[in-house]
């Protein structure tokens, strides 16, 4: 497979990175610290372009590939040290857009796609219950029919974003007796009455993005609410889940290459005995193998971004990139540390902030276990 990059997608990769290093260099520690999400930093991202990149330019985007916003992904992940800022984006562009774009009527697109391209409106994807997580479509949330409407009612929990959504994309049980086939996706604005969204939680890392619940208590939308037909709410929530696993760890790869440069740096500078700690074999291989982590990790991240631009429906390459792209930025995240030694375990030096971020990734979208059980159930294990 030819990853050449042609010279014009390289500038734009750089235009990306000076964006970055230009207009994202808010305090992240700042944020972090009482988790806070800093709209300013949303909006110059919707003002550069990025919540159109993947959006047609028929319907008001720049009309990207999946294998250019993946690059470009990347160069936020490198530019910017806001993890949480780069993941939010991420879920916006392939949770929230690729539901609408896929599925979405002309009236839904008309609604709610423009106003996301300019970060004005924000969406949420709420599927996780309490009951449910790993076992997606053991959901007990329902959406009663009546007359013209559906009355939702359930919990929603962990959901990004839930805290300050415009709306969400809400999934529900239309016929309970029948499994998966029996979920339905709704659109469901955040000022509709009957839907609530809980205070936010605090998680351990991607701090500057709130989570939360979104409770919806007889809450009542029109039919022109469904997204896509009524039961085809479990292909919709595949649908988005295997572009989520191809294309929303994009930013990793970036921040796998910041905290190389930032280890090289600090192991040519750092000197203990005479010696710079590079010299020292347990620093260097620790680099040699953040390296090797890099490039493999953007090996994947290409391959499977071609593989969702031509339309494939392989559930392996996902479920690959997904588990080494969140593993490798964790692994990388606890060299960086060690790199650092006493520095890295620092608050305020902002190294172990990286780690934390990191591990999410491994819970959300699917984790690691269940896109292992993909990757063996495809073996034919
Ligand atoms: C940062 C973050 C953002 C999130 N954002 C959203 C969002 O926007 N919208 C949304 O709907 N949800 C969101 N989630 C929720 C996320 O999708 C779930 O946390 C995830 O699917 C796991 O479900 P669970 O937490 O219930 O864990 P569980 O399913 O209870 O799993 C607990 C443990 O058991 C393991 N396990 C469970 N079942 C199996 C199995 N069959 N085989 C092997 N191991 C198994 C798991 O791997 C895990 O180690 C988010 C989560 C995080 C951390």
């Amino acid at each position: 497979m030819d990853f050449e990059w042609t010279k014009e997608e390289c500038d734009l990769y750089d235009e990306v990175v000076a964006f970055c290093k230009e207009s994202l260099q808010h305090d992240v520690a700042a944020l972090d610290a009482p988790s806070e999400f800093s709209r300013d930093a949303w909006k110059q991202c919707a003002d550069f372009g990025v919540l159109g990149w993947r959006v047609p330019t028929e319907q008001g985007g720049k009309g990207y590939s999946a294998t250019l916003s993946a690059l470009l992904m990347e160069a936020i992940g490198y530019g910017c040290e806001d993890n949480g800022l780069a993941f939010a984006l991420g879920t916006q562009m392939w949770g929230v857009q690729t539901a609408l774009l896929q599925f979405g009527s002309d009236a839904q697109v008309d609604k709610y796609l423009p106003g996301s391209i300019r970060g004005e409106l924000i969406g949420a994807h709420a599927m996780n219950e309490e009951s449910s997580g790993s076992d997606a479509f053991a959901i007990a949330t329902t959406a009663v029919p009546d007359g013209d409407d559906f009355v939702i009612s359930g919990e929603k929990t962990l959901v990004t974003f839930a805290p300050l959504a415009d709306f969400a994309v809400v999934f529900a049980k239309t016929a309970p007796d029948a499994g998966q086939w029996g979920i339905s996706a709704f659109l469901v604005d955040a000022d509709t009455p009957g839907y609530k969204a809980g205070d936010a939680d605090e998680m351990m890392g991607l701090r500057t993005v709130p989570y939360g619940r979104v409770v919806l208590h007889d809450c009542r939308v029109p039919a022109e609410s469904l997204l896509g037909k009524p039961g085809a709410g479990a292909s919709i929530f595949s649908f988005i889940q295997m572009w989520e696993r191809s294309l929303v760890l994009a930013p990793h790869v970036g921040a796998m290459h910041r905290l190389l440069d930032q280890c090289l740096a600090f192991a040519r500078e750092r000197k203990r005995a005479g010696l710079a700690i590079g010299k020292h074999q347990a620093v260097s291989h620790r680099i040699a193998n953040m390296k090797l982590r890099l490039e493999t990790a953007r090996l994947l991240l290409y391959q499977t971004a071609r593989q969702q631009q031509e339309g494939s429906s392989d559930l392996m390459a996902p479920a690959l990139t997904k588990i080494y792209l969140s593993e490798s930025l964790v692994q990388s995240g606890l060299d960086a540390i060690a790199i650092h030694g006493g520095d890295g375990y620092l608050t305020a030096a902002g190294v172990e902030r990286n780690l934390r971020d990191a591990i999410g990734a491994t819970i959300y979208s699917g984790t690691t276990d269940v896109q292992r059980n993909i990757v063996a159930s495809l073996l034919g294990l």
